[in-house]
């Protein structure tokens, strides 16, 4: 796997040959910027790459599809140019300069995306926002931190917990890949998501730039009544509305105590039924997380049969003492397995991601699929979903596990793989059959890796005429369509978005 430099994006996979000059999978209507632009873009004091390697690398991100892609030295588009600003005000020029040049501008932080959300699909110029990085200020008495939006997780968490003595709590399984802004435009969830919620829940203000150099400040007093929540309409846009510069976030302190168990369940329903018990009586361990056989004796060797829960909470005692009770008895019926002994492991690999990119270099097509529902639609939709996935031609294996719960609800988070001989379209049917399947049975489109380009074919059925009023919002907020055109189902100036095969 390449190498991960501490502060910068991670490249996902190696491309093929380093020599060969890297080519565009998509034929779109690709803008190249002038050199005046570049010329006066330079001038607000942003720096200005057009490397050819440059471009390449900051014009891909982890969508596994595009991984496949980069064995054959193509990206899904380059970019015209690369900009990385280092303050809110170049950012702000930036966008000013290139609305009235009427030129695309794609947000990309860790580019540890995997929707291709950060695919520069129309060139134009890619955004690079890991200049602006750091924590602002910290409010101890609130608990509350003011960081820079380009601030990678680890950096993040490590400086909250050595200065401050605090947690943001929030553990994507790309705590090293991936920004504050990356998880605030794709809605994201961490692993410890049901104690401390997902960066929805963090966040109570944030700071964006608009497509034509206006800057908005969201939030600010808990819980005000003073009209929308216009922190949330930048939650999950994905680039496309405008560009979040800083973001004032939820801390917790550092935990005081741990606590872990583990149990075995019969049947996958039984255990999400026990979930479901948990969660309604208001226990909220920071890791609930039940496997189905296929993955549990993947991870953790428990047999063809049986479906492990591991459960791990952490804070006060008291109420972690709480917690577990409430478990321990919505568990009473299910197997008691070594809940030091299992954690301990999940917790040494829980960010291992190495077997993604060992897997498409021997030419295997892997990824995977998070969706959330109801308790009443989640065994029609793990059965469902298995069995469309499973009924495409190709597909070598289909499992699933649950990872964040909720009181009305939670995620699945449903993995396959298949050596296909037309990977692309084994990857557009594999797509739709599993989604298909999910929205039919009333899941939502996705749970915390958000739409992208990959999942943007399915916004008119997850949203319906909700698609339209998000498309009156972009109109509104960005007439000239620059930010991130052709992601997230909304139509474009600078043409279709392209499809695969
Ligand atoms: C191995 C692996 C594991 C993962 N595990 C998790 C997980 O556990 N939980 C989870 O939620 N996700 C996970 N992801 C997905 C990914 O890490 C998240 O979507 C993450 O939030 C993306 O952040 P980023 O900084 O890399 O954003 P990028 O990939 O650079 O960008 C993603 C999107 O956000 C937009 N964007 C980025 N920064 C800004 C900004 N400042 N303003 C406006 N728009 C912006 C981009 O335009 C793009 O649309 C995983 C990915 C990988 C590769």
């Amino acid at each position: 796997m390449p190498e991960t430099v501490i502060g910068a994006p991670t490249p996902p996979i190696p491309f093929g040959d380093n020599t060969t000059k890297i080519n565009d999978h998509f034929i779109t209507n690709r803008i190249i910027p002038t050199p005046e632009l570049l010329q006066a873009i330079a001038a607000t004091g942003a720096r200005v790459m057009t490397g050819d390697n440059e471009i390449a690398e900051a014009s891909r991100d982890w969508w596994p599809l595009a991984m496949t892609w980069a064995k054959n030295n193509e990206v899904g588009v380059r970019a015209g140019a690369i900009v990385s600003p280092t303050t809110s005000e170049q950012i702000a020029d930036v966008l000013v300069l290139c609305n009235q040049a009427r030129v695309p501008v794609t947000a990309a932080a860790g580019r540890s995306g995997v929707s291709g959300a950060s695919i520069p699909i129309y060139g134009g110029i890619v955004l690079d926002l890991t200049g602006i990085t750091g924590i602002i200020s910290v409010d101890r008495d609130s608990m509350i931190v003011d960081v820079f939006a380009g601030t990678f997780g680890n950096l993040l968490e490590e400086t909250l917990r050595r200065d401050y003595n605090c947690t943001l709590g929030h553990w994507p399984q790309s705590i090293d890949l991936s920004t504050v802004g990356g998880w605030l435009a794709c809605r994201g969830a961490g692993q410890f998501s049901t104690r401390y919620g997902k960066i929805e829940d963090m966040v109570i203000g944030l700071d964006a730039i608009l497509a034509d150099g206006r800057m908005v400040t969201t939030g600010g007093a808990p819980r005000a009544a003073s009209g929308p929540d216009l922190t949330q309409l930048f939650v999950g846009s994905e680039g496309t509305l405008g560009v979040i510069t800083s973001a004032r976030l939820r801390l917790h302190p550092v935990p005081a105590a741990e606590r872990r168990a583990a149990f075995a369940f019969p049947t996958f329903s039984a255990g999400l039924d026990a979930c479901r018990r948990i969660m309604q009586r208001g226990a909220t361990p920071a890791v609930l997380r039940l496997y189905d056989a296929i993955e549990g004796d993947r991870h953790f060797s428990t047999g063809p049969d049986l479906h492990p829960l591991l459960v791990m909470d952490e804070g006060d005692p008291l109420i972690i003492d709480a917690v577990m009770e409430i478990v321990e008895q919505e568990c009473a019926g299910a197997e008691v397995l070594d809940g030091e002994s299992l954690l301990e492991q999940w917790l040494a690999h829980r960010n291992d991601v190495s077997s993604l990119e060992a897997l498409i270099s021997i030419d295997y097509v892997v990824d995977t699929m998070e969706i959330s529902a109801r308790w009443n639609a989640l065994d029609a939709i793990y059965e469902n979903a298995r069995a469309a996935i499973s009924a495409v031609s190709g597909t070598a294996q289909v499992s699933a596990h649950q990872s964040h719960a909720y009181s009305d609800g939670a995620c699945l988070y449903f993995t396959f793989a298949a050596k296909p001989e037309d990977k692309e379209q084994y990857y557009r049917n594999v797509w739709d059959a599993g989604t298909n399947a999910v929205l039919a049975a009333g899941g939502s489109l996705s749970h915390h890796h958000g739409v992208g380009l990959n999942r943007a074919r399915f916004m008119r059925s997850a949203l319906g005429s909700g698609l339209d009023v998000l498309a009156e919002i972009k109109t509104a907020l960005d007439p000239n369509g620059i930010l991130n055109p052709g992601k997230l189902g909304l139509a474009s100036e600078f043409g279709a978005a392209p499809s695969w095969p």
